[in-house]
């Protein structure tokens, strides 16, 4: 754990920390305290948000600005077996980590039972995140908190109403923006949708996005009959929590999401666009440290690399990537009609299958393995941004992840999108409607279908589709170098956090 170079203590919490025997010896103090921002950071604990809000916090480092990065002590657990996180984190002499508990066991799944998870950051993490800031446990009162905002509930702002929140969506803007219409579609008697006949209705009054939205675009938690679920509930409160806050952060670039951005800065005026946050640090990387800098690899599994190896003995772009990233859970049957469906489509595979990713079997039947060896090759984690970037892969069947979305974006690799739960189902139609960077498979699985988008994405409509995400890949690495947009606004952003701790001073003086 990196120690934390103390810079800016005020008195009252230097007295707390200096009586704190458990942490005597942990801060060096140092001159001209409270001159320095620091900024607490703390991820929703599943592995899309610690992916993106790590990139975030390397990004701030690599500025100068003091961090600690709080984590759920079992998703801390996971990085530290599987990555080198702590090494990589060490050369920035301001940053820590700091972990705190979800009273869930440490073997538990990433996310697991949502509810069982919600309800245990409210009644177990919610109170000792509170106690630990009271207490100075986490170093210098911090001059904001980059909160996710899946989880604004966490962070009790009656508390502390003297650190700003600002909110992290690790979604899209668009899928944002469309969930934060709900309330105003069921108050207009758009929402239930009324069973699998009306799923294909087009949905009104969600600005920016008319006649785009079908039902069964919308954030998946619409699909449940009752409005006044708990779960679609929990998706409206937090939305309109995130837009109460300071400041809202998204991982997104304005060439993506210019319209849906400008409309939500028409409700919320402290917008920060700042993606793709992995090529953001790519490129500050390469930059300042060297050419090469190596990925940052934030999996919470073990990456299984001899799938490169495969890979390079493939011709170029002649293999489907498949992935459905780290929550979704395929059963039996639709495993078969993937397997088949890619071994029909006749074109090389590389498919990940996580451990625990087929209900009711431990990893994929052994006969499935073998008959793969032909055209196909298994792992059960994948460094997926190095295999997108691999001359071999001609396009990627997802679950439309915003991560595994951006990084296919940045690859140039088309999709074939079969999105599953949240943002996931607003996602995949802009790839396919807008963007016009892929193929939507959602809500189908067969093979039939199967087999024929992957012709469809690998050859027929190949050099249309590999046409559109080149352009939309050109744009995105341009918005992160220096004068882009991403660039731009994170240089605002940390302008604004360094303002905000200069008044914040002034204020105490
Ligand atoms: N990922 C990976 N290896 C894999 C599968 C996924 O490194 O074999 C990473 C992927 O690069 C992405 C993240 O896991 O950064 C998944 O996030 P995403 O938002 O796409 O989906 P989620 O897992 O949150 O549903």
């Amino acid at each position: 754990m990196g120690e934390l170079v103390v810079l800016g203590l005020s008195m009252a919490s230097r007295v707390h920390q200096e009586n704190k025997s458990q942490h005597r010896g942990k801060w060096r103090i140092m001159e001209n305290e409270e001159t320095e921002p620091h900024v607490l950071i703390f991820p929703f604990p599943a592995q899309g948000h610690v992916n993106s809000m790590l990139k975030l916090a390397e990004l701030l480092s690599l500025s100068g600005l003091r961090i600690t990065f709080l984590n759920i002590h079992r998703i801390h657990h996971k990085l530290t077996l599987h990555t080198n996180f702590q090494s990589r984190f060490s050369r920035f002499p301001n940053f820590q980590f700091q972990t705190i508990t979800d009273g869930l066991p440490l073997e538990n799944r990433p996310i697991g039972n949502f509810s069982d998870l919600i309800n245990s950051l409210k009644s177990i993490t919610k109170p000792l995140l509170k106690e630990m800031l009271l207490s100075g446990e986490l170093g210098p009162t911090p001059t904001c908190i980059i909160l996710d905002g899946l989880f604004n509930f966490i962070f009790d702002v009656d508390a502390h109403p003297n650190i700003p929140v600002f909110s992290f969506r690790t979604i899209s803007a668009c899928s944002f923006s469309a969930y934060s219409f709900v309330p105003k579609l069921i108050e207009d008697g758009q929402l239930p949708i009324e069973g699998e006949e009306d799923m294909d209705r087009i949905i009104n009054g969600v600005v920016g996005m008319e006649n785009v939205l079908r039902c069964r675009d919308l954030p998946s938690f619409c699909r449940l009959e009752d409005p006044f679920d708990p779960r679609l509930q929990y998706g409206v409160t937090q939305t309109i929590q995130s837009f109460k806050s300071h400041a809202l952060i998204f991982n997104t670039f304005e060439d993506l999401e210019g319209p849906i951005l400008s409309c939500l800065r028409s409700r919320c005026s402290n917008i920060y666009a700042i993606g793709p946050l992995h090529a953001h640090l790519k490129t500050k990387l390469s930059s300042e440290i060297s050419p090469t800098a190596s990925e940052s690899n934030n999996g919470l599994w073990e990456v299984d690399r001899s799938c490169l190896a495969w890979l390079d003995a493939q011709p170029p772009k002649s293999v489907i990537y498949v992935s459905f990233g780290s929550v979704v859970v395929i059963d039996d049957d639709q495993l078969r009609e993937f397997w088949h469906g890619l071994v029909n489509s006749g074109k090389r595979f590389l498919w990940v299958l996580r451990p625990n990713s087929v209900a009711g079997k431990d990893g994929v039947p052994a006969e499935l393995e073998e008959e793969t060896k032909e055209r196909g090759y298994i792992v059960g984690w994948a460094p997926q941004e190095e295999v997108l970037a691999h001359k071999a892969i001609g396009a990627f069947l997802t679950h439309s992840g915003w991560n595994s979305t951006l990084e296919s974006i940045v690859a140039g690799v088309p999709m074939i999108c079969w999105p599953q739960f949240a943002d996931q189902q607003t996602n995949s139609r802009y790839v396919s409607e807008i963007w016009k960077i892929g193929l939507d498979m959602k809500d189908v699985c067969n093979r039939e279908t199967v087999a024929k988008m992957v012709n469809d994405v690998m050859e027929n409509r190949k050099n249309e589709l590999m046409g559109s995400v080149i352009e939309i890949a050109k744009l995105a690495i341009t918005s992160v170098e220096e004068g882009g947009s991403s660039y731009c606004d994170l240089e605002r952003m940390i302008k604004d956090i360094r303002l905000l701790c200069q008044r914040q001073k002034e204020t105490i003086d």
